[in-house]
């Protein structure tokens, strides 16, 4: 039978709107299928590393945002910072990015279908897809960038077996009007966890905050006093500067049995996840997003598992490997290593910055 889309495109987050724009690079027609209004906001700690920001100018996408020049660790009175090698990165307010992915998809004429997916069903030739007000649609392959909680990555078998609740880990994320006091991505040890600063604009900082479930992100910045001073928060962490809500997003690990079921493939978050530390979730979708419709136009969608292995590589082992020695007796003596051994910390950031 013939299909009614060419590739049907699950989630229309920022990492399922770039697979779009790729698919419409490669001649190929894409249909996204997003029940959320654009744009979505969404705990993140809205830094494009040097890697992800290339990768957008290569779509010929630069939403505002401030330039990233590296990362620094920092722990009380202890700093290592390095700064990247080759290129900046970019500190990019989510909603801003998304908007302008949004925008760019629009202008390229990708339809957008207003529904959830609740059912996926792979056959030899399509796939099939429905949800309450989409479907049943036909479609000759299906990415599936449904983010964390993935339902199609459920549906098709793809999900592994949880984290045991205690190890689970969580973010927070709130933004502040305020003028950004460094070029740099600011990772702060803390007992609470890890606060993940990154300026977004001039006027505009974007705070994350890595931990346990129920972190309490008042408690943790008004433990925080240099922080909290740049912040202008009081003693229970308020500050006249914070702007909205603060969002939340987790249990940050999710595992994936293969990233393949038959013309189903993963990208982004819904493929798998270990943990924001790195900040590297938006590098490693679209380079995902790039692969999988590579795949596809080239009627090899099994080749992506090879290729989404390679692309999250250092991931996968860096990142795993940070979060245990986190959660380890071994975190007070993280930064004083970064400290220490400046060439080891500086390989590991541009590792990260690829
Ligand atoms: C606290 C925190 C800090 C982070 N910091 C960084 C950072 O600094 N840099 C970085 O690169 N990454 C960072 N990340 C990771 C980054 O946010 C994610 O990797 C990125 O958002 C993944 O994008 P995505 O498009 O795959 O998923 P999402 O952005 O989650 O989009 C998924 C989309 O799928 C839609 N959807 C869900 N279910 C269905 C369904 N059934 N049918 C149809 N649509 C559906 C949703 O509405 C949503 O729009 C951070 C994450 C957290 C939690």
């Amino acid at each position: 039978m013939t299909p009614e889309v060419q590739i049907a495109i699950v989630g229309g987050g920022p990492v399922g709107l770039v697979a779009t724009l790729f698919a419409a690079d490669a001649g190929l027609e894409p249909v996204v299928i997003e029940p959320r209004e654009t744009p979505i906001d969404k705990a993140c700690g809205e830094g494009l590393m040097p890697g992800a920001w290339r990768l957008l100018r290569d779509l010929e996408l630069e939403p505002p945002g401030a330039e990233l020049r590296g990362v620094a660790y920092l722990q009380g009175s202890a700093r290592a910072e390095h700064r990247f090698r080759n290129g900046t990165g970019r500190g990019v307010a989510r909603p801003t990015l998304h908007a302008a992915i949004a925008a760019r998809a629009a202008e390229r004429g990708i339809r957008v279908i207003r529904a959830r997916v609740d059912a996926v069903t792979p056959h030899d030739t399509h796939v099939t897809i429905s949800g309450p007000d989409v479907g049943p649609l036909t479609a000759g392959h299906v990415i599936a960038a449904d983010g964390l909680h993935s339902r199609v990555r459920e549906l098709v078998g793809l999900g592994a077996r949880p984290q045991r609740s205690s190890a689970r880990r969580f973010g927070l994320r709130r933004h502040y009007a305020i003028a950004p006091w460094s070029d740099l991505i600011e990772v702060r040890w803390t007992p609470h966890g890890e606060f993940y600063v990154t300026p977004l604009g001039p006027e505009l900082v974007g705070v994350a905050l890595l931990g346990r479930r129920g972190a309490d992100f008042g408690a943790a910045l008004a433990d925080e006093p240099e922080l909290a001073a740049r912040l202008q928060a009081d003693a229970r962490g308020e500050s006249p500067a914070q702007l909205g809500q603060v969002r939340g997003a987790g249990p940050l690990l999710q595992r994936t049995r293969a990233r393949t079921a038959g013309r189903v493939l993963l990208v982004g978050d819904a493929s798998g996840y270990v943990d924001a530390l790195t900040g590297e979730g938006l590098r490693l979708g679209m380079a995902e997003a790039k692969a999988a419709v590579a795949a596809i136009a080239a009627d090899d969608p099994a080749r992506y598992e090879r290729d989404w292995r390679a692309i999250t590589r250092d991931f996968r082992v860096l990142t795993s490997g940070l979060v245990v020695a986190a959660r380890s007796p071994l975190r007070p003596a993280i930064v004083p290593a970064a400290v220490h051994l400046p060439r080891l910390y500086g390989g590991i950031v541009e590792r990260l910055a690829r």
